[in-house]
């Protein structure tokens, strides 16, 4: 195949970009920005190579994921923070999977972070910047046709397969997976994961330490965030180079 050719930008969020193709309807491309963005676009910061190193987590944990059964958008890198993507509709339901007490469910609960919970969590919210994406009842989607019982299912399903590949990685490496999101897609009438899996999206915390490696470091002032990303691409790279 060619080299794609990129066309117009066809949606800008908060962290990429992406863009038609010409003469190619099915594809498109990813184009993973600088910029962070925390608590719905109200603190805002950029550094370089931020992109890069989001491109490349989420690339090599994307095809870890493929590779035990979960079917997404991603088709290759075409350069160090641009990937070629299958064009999906996006279902608007954020999948949260926990597996410890963090972010909103400590906050709004009145809890310390950190507590092991029995089992995954999965939880649903509306993708809705404008309504702070507010968390859903199952019979609230289906009521208002957010998603299907069937897609439903598949997306929890798909989601705890990424817990446990992800989360596995994650434990070879010395790191624990806190919690995450994920967004998926239809294509072809199939779900499939249609997001990054990225420090961005994740709760990362080093075994022993709990020292963050994610994006908590950005929301809350933590320090060291551009190096912090640097470090955890550098210990995917040297976990997948070994495996
Ligand atoms: N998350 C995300 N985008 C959102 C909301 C949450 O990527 O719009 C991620 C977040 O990074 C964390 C997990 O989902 O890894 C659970 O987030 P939580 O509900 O605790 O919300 P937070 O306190 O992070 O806003």
């Amino acid at each position: 195949m060619s080299e794609p050719v990129r066309g117009r930008a066809i949606y800008e969020g908060k962290a990429k970009i992406l863009y038609e193709i010409e003469n190619n309807p099915e594809h498109l491309i990813l184009f993973f920005k600088d910029d962070a963005t925390a608590f719905n676009a109200k603190k805002r910061g950029s550094w370089e190579r931020k992109g890069v190193v989001n491109s490349q987590i989420s690339a090599a944990l994307t095809t870890l994921v493929q590779k035990a059964g979960v079917p997404t958008h991603f088709v290759r890198n075409l350069s160090d923070r641009e990937q070629l993507v299958k064009r999906v509709d996006i279902v608007p339901v954020e999948v949260v999977v926990r597996n410890y007490v963090a972010g909103s469910l400590a906050r709004r609960l009145g809890m310390e972070e950190g507590g092991k919970l029995s089992q995954p969590f999965v939880e649903w919210y509306y993708k809705s910047d404008s309504l702070d994406d507010p968390m859903l009842l199952t019979q609230w989607i289906l009521e208002f046709g957010y998603a299907t019982m069937d897609e439903l299912s598949a997306m929890k399903e798909y989601a705890l397969t990424i817990n446990r590949v992800v989360g596995t990685f994650f434990d070879s490496l010395g790191i624990t997976l806190i919690d995450f999101k994920v967004e998926f897609g239809r294509s072809a009438g199939s779900i499939v994961l249609a997001d990054e899996i990225t420090p961005d999206g994740s709760r990362l915390w080093e075994k022993g330490t709990n020292r963050k490696l994610d994006k908590d470091r950005f929301r809350r002032d933590l320090g060291d965030v551009a190096e912090t990303y640097e470090e955890l691409l550098q210990r995917v790279e040297a976990a997948l180079a070994n495996s």
